[in-house]
């Protein structure tokens, strides 16, 4: 089975569809939540999610807090204007959809399992070592997928925990070893943090054991058009042209 991994659309249609077009030769996408919140395009974005053929999905924050689950308490001030923005532009339907999302984590096959958080608390982001050995423990499958950092990242345990470093350029290749257990995040498609502005997804080959992580350009003039057209804070759009 070959995944595509994708997570923290946010809205970001430009960003979507240059990773939709360029993926190729996958059976299944995985995608691991925060649909809207922060870009202009909530709807649009999901009724592409909606188009793609095989998909699994959950939800993360942003789609819980935007579909009126959750208040916006945990939102700083950026977060909390842009979700307001997207609660009231959201189609009853999506917002019907977004409400009705599967909560992580979830187990997808016998190698596999996605969270958007942590798989032991959907909200809990991990960046360091004992959030990532706190994750570990708690996944139940070889490979934990996870996003809500947008920030890629490998964490490897065999006999210790390990770190892949140099998670940068167009592609960089992890082969999964059946004897450690891993905890990946392919990145955020619509608002990479990592200080690269090209947006990131995954590609996983279950039998061949290989996960690429990718990064991919697209038209982030666009999406800044329009998210200022759209009144939302200008720093949105601008975070986008550096990766931040
Ligand atoms: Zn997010």
């Amino acid at each position: 089975m070959r995944y595509l991994i994708i997570s923290d659309i946010h809205a970001n249609l430009e960003a979507l569809d240059a990773v939709l077009a360029a993926a190729s030769g996958y059976d299944h996408t995985l995608v691991l939540g925060d649909f809207v919140g922060y870009g202009a395009d909530p709807n649009a974005v999901i009724d592409r999610v909606l188009a793609i053929p095989s998909a699994t999905f959950i939800r993360g924050n942003h789609d819980k807090v935007g579909a009126g689950l959750e208040d916006t308490d945990g939102f700083n001030y950026l977060a909390r204007h842009a979700i307001s923005w997207t609660a009231h532009e959201l189609t009853q339907e999506h917002r019907t959809w977004l409400a009705e999302l599967a909560q992580g984590p979830m187990i997808v096959d016998p190698m596999v399992e996605i969270c958007h958080g942590a798989p032991f608390d959907e909200d809990v982001y991990i960046f360091d070592d004992l959030d990532a050995m706190r994750a570990l423990r708690a996944s139940e499958r070889p490979l934990c997928l996870f996003g809500h950092t947008h920030v890629p990242a490998a964490f490897i345990f065999d006999s210790q925990l390990r770190t892949v470093d140099a998670l940068r350029g167009a592609r960089v290749d992890i082969s999964v070893n059946d004897q450690a257990r891993y905890l990946v995040n392919c990145g955020a498609v619509g608002q990479p943090r990592d200080g690269d502005p090209r947006a990131a997804f995954g590609i996983l080959d279950t039998e061949t054991r290989s996960l690429a992580l990718m990064r991919v350009e697209y038209d982030v003039a666009a999406a800044q058009a329009k998210i200022i057209a759209a009144g939302l804070p200008d720093v949105l759009a601008q975070r986008l042209a550096v990766g931040r």
